[in-house]
């Protein structure tokens, strides 16, 4: 299959020509004819299928074909969780329409608003935006959805987990009924379906690879280890291996910061990225380590989620992720556009049903190993921990209804 057999215009295909893409992924050999009938689209594609061209190609020849304004209201939103994957779309949006006369921008919260603004004025046909934003401008009568004819909600399961709802039927409020609209989402949950159900009309379902499937292409290994050793074991598997780029995954924001200083302590060049993290910092952090200046990202889910970084050969997982789904998000930063790759995961005796859990959905056991001098302890640091506290609090609880006893004798 090619590029022009799926009806693309010769602008398109130069464009495509110019990112060195020679054919089309599965998702968009499925979605691009559909988009290009006019049709509603439900895909189930995560970060990584090429879901983004897979929209955005005929999405902009969509809007090239039928141009009829001479001032240009907005014709099409596309609706991202974060910013920084609002950030990645609008880039590809800019790329694949770089031989159309197409004007595009971006808007997210955290930045001025007032360029954003400024960018609208002068007329816009696509907007990428996250709901927060978008409604903010939008009651400042700074940019108006009345025209829009193509709707994409981009990772609407993130979008509902993080709660969402609420601002995207605001948005839909406020646009022509009649109008085109496209729902891309890694998983179909009930609440996306019911979404999906809100706002498609006849939809046709397009499901590209199923993420058990991508998981499967990802050389995957666990390595058990205490807690307290894991900081220890990821430095020397970093030297050792001479990894140049890393992504490393954990479960909280102070988590990233303090395994981020600790990296950056022993010489390993290191930046955090999560959502208490500034839009600039955020920004920067992904640039230094695209560029290579920067060897480890750390990351918490939803800062990672969507992040565009081609060709990762290294994912981390410093803790397992307690949603089994959010583990085949983040090994799917690996081994992409047919790259090899490898999902390395530290875990911990007290991990041990969130790993249960994810060989459960991927329907398999994930090969375990132990490091020579990390092997882990067979009880849980927590539980030594908590046993000894347990029977401190314990003493104490006895002393204080004790204390309590007497009050009340007192009284
Ligand atoms: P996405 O799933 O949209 O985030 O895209 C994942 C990565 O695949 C991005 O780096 C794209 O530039 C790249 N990509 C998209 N389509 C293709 C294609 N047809 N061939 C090779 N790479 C692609």
């Amino acid at each position: 299959m090619t590029f022009k057999s799926l009806g693309l215009s010769d602008a398109l295909l130069k464009a495509v020509r110019k990112k060195g893409y020679t054919e089309p992924s599965i998702i968009q050999e499925k979605v691009i004819p559909l988009i290009l009938e006019g049709k509603d689209v439900l895909a189930s594609a995560q970060t990584g299928t090429g879901k983004t061209a897979g929209f955005t190609l005929p999405m902009l020849q969509i809007l090239t074909e039928h141009s009829r304004w001479k001032r240009r209201p907005l014709r099409a939103l596309v609706l991202t969780p974060t910013r920084e994957l609002a950030a990645q779309v609008y880039n590809n949006v800019r790329e694949y329409g770089e031989f159309l006369d197409i004007r595009s921008t971006v808007i997210f919260g955290g930045v001025n608003q007032k360029p954003q603004v400024k960018t609208l004025r002068n007329g816009v046909d696509i907007l990428v935006a996250t709901p927060g934003r978008l409604l903010d401008l939008e009651n400042q009568k700074a940019l108006s959805l009345a025209r829009i004819e193509i709707l994409v909600l981009d990772e609407a399961d993130r979008m509902l987990d993080m709660g969402f709802l609420r601002d995207i039927k605001k948005i839909l409020a406020l646009m022509p009924k009649k109008r085109q609209n496209l729902l891309f989402s890694a998983t179909f949950s009930k609440e996306i379906k019911k979404l999906a159900g809100g706002i498609l009309h006849h939809p046709v379902l397009v499901e590209a690879t199923p993420e058990y499937l991508t998981a499967e292409k990802v050389d995957q290994k666990i390595y058990r280890v205490n807690k307290s050793k894991k900081t220890a074991l990821l430095i020397k598997l970093i030297s050792e291996g001479n990894w140049e780029q890393v992504l490393v995954f954990t479960r909280t924001k102070h988590g990233a910061n303090k395994l981020c200083k600790k990296l950056l302590g022993s010489g390993i060049t290191a930046a955090a990225i999560h959502g208490n993290k500034s839009q600039s910092a955020r920004t920067k952090a992904l640039a230094g380590f695209k560029k290579r200046e920067v060897r480890v990202l750390v990351a918490t889910d939803i800062a990672a989620r969507g992040l565009d970084i081609p060709l990762l050969p290294h994912v981390v997982n410093f803790e397992l992720p307690n949603i089994s789904e959010d583990y085949v998000h983040r090994i799917g930063r690996t081994g992409r556009a047919g790259a090899s790759g490898q999902a390395i995961s530290l875990v911990s005796h007290e991990e041990k049903d969130y790993l249960k859990d994810i060989e459960k959905l991927l329907e398999q056991k994930l090969l375990s190993e132990v490091v020579e001098g990390f092997e882990p302890s067979d009880q849980s640091e927590d539980q030594n921990k908590n046993s000894k506290k347990s029977h401190f609090k314990k003493s104490k609880r006895k002393r204080g209804n004790r204390n309590y006893n007497r009050r009340s004798n007192r009284r």
